[in-house]
């Protein structure tokens, strides 16, 4: 008989597990704090719950994470471990950790279908959507890894982002029970400030997620104009720049935090000249009868990879670029990379999953090689937004 993964129930959920055994929902909260906050994994450990119980438990359920394929652990405290989830695909969840926080970078997806031409996930295709249970695994994983590891009695893992591999809207059914598990009190406790949802601009989803579950949001806007952002963000021919900025005055209403973020990559002579400044500060400057848009910015180092054709641009335009826009009064950051040391072991780790790999399995093989390349180091920098508390 297939048991259920508990990992894929938000607190309700797993009330309906409990009252289809003939259990009281309020086994679920205790089962749901065994799980979550104590990072139990074996139901006969679960002592104050009836011995009843715990054998139907046995019986019906599990709770199983997900197999890991390799853990890389850079010299800056920076963690990331390879998820294997299953014919051939692998995801990642990277730890950050800062003297204030400590950040996990999420994936939402198998690949992603969004295909952006500075993205190596993109460019790699979709293989499929990760279940809630496979997303909240990543969290519940690196959270009680880290307690035992560091000796930490206390959560290790404050902030989360929804930055790794995939577009998480368009995973929202399986998003959104993840979303609270990681805020329930009884489970991973988080502020919805400190869970962030990062998106290429899926419209129609920023609307429901600020209805269903509102968390802080940030946008991969990446360009200022409607003809770069089509080249570059295939999405922006669905959802043109004005709709999704719509979406953002939208969902402001309903977010935690004040403002939104704007992620923008920066691409050497692609987006990062003077006129594109110009352009972003008249996009989300208030103008006639139309309000502005309360944001910051976030500029990204690109993470370069050969078939992108793309480059990094070079340091003094960035921070030029970073001038312009706080000049005309918009916070804006510059992203530090970290972990650069264990990025030098990308390669190393794609020729471990290859070694293990059977010659039948070639296809999953490239798609892990791919991935690796993938997540870095940029798009770690990119995991480590301004998510601060203010
Ligand atoms: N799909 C979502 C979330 C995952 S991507 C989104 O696009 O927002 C997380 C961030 O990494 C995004 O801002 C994305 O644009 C950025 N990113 C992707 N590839 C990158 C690269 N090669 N270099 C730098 N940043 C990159
Ligand atoms: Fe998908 Fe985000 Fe990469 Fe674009 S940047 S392809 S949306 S993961």
């Amino acid at each position: 008989m297939t048991t259920a993964n508990l990992l894929e129930f938000d607190l309700e959920g797993l009330a309906a597990f409990c009252e289809k055994l003939g259990e009281k929902k309020f086994r679920a909260t205790q089962l749901f704090r065994w799980i979550h906050q104590r990072g139990a994994s074996d139901f006969a450990q679960m002592t104050d719950l009836a011995k009843s119980l715990r054998e139907k438990l046995a019986g019906t359920a599990r709770v199983e994470a997900l197999p890991v394929l390799s853990r890389h652990e850079s010299a800056d405290g920076t963690i990331k471990w390879l998820f294997d989830v299953g014919d051939g695909n692998a995801v990642e969840a990277v730890f950050i950790p800062e003297d204030d926080r400590g950040t996990l970078c999420v994936s939402s997806q198998a690949g992603c279908a969004v295909g952006c031409r500075f993205c190596s996930t993109g460019h790699q295709g979709f293989s499929r959507n990760l279940t809630a249970g496979e997303i909240v695994a990543q969290l519940w994983f690196a959270e009680h890894f880290l307690r035992k590891h560091l000796k930490r009695d206390e959560r290790v893992i404050s902030n989360v982002v929804m930055m790794g591999m995939g577009e998480p809207l368009q995973n929202y059914s399986a998003l959104v029970p993840a979303l609270r598990t990681m805020l329930d009190d009884n489970a991973y406790g988080l502020s919805r400030r400190r869970v962030t949802v990062s998106t290429s601009g899926v419209v129609p989803m920023m609307d429901r997620l600020g209805t269903d579950c509102p968390v802080a949001l940030a946008v991969s806007l990446h360009a200022p104009n409607d003809a770069l952002r089509d080249d570059l963000v295939p999405l922006n021919r669905k959802y043109p720049i004005a709709e999704l900025l719509d979406a953002c005055r939208r969902y402001l209403a309903h977010a935690p935090r004040d403002f939104i973020t704007f992620e923008y990559c920066m691409l050497d002579g692609v987006n990062d000249q003077p006129e594109h400044a110009q352009q972003l500060i008249e996009l989300v400057r208030p103008r006639g009868g139309q309000g502005g848009v309360s944001c910051k910015f976030n500029l990204i180092p690109f993470n370069p990879f050969p078939a992108s054709g793309l480059l990094r641009s070079p340091q003094p335009r960035v921070l030029a670029f970073a001038k312009a826009l706080s000049e005309a009064g918009i916070v804006t950051t510059v992203r530090k990379t970290r972990g650069d040391d264990i990025d030098a072991a990308c390669g190393q780790l794609a020729g471990d999953v290859k070694d293990r790999t059977r010659a039948a399995e070639r296809m999953a093989q490239r798609r892990l090689t791919e991935h690796t390349v993938a997540m870095h180091p940029a798009r770690r920098a990119a995991a480590a937004p301004d998510v601060q508390e203010h």
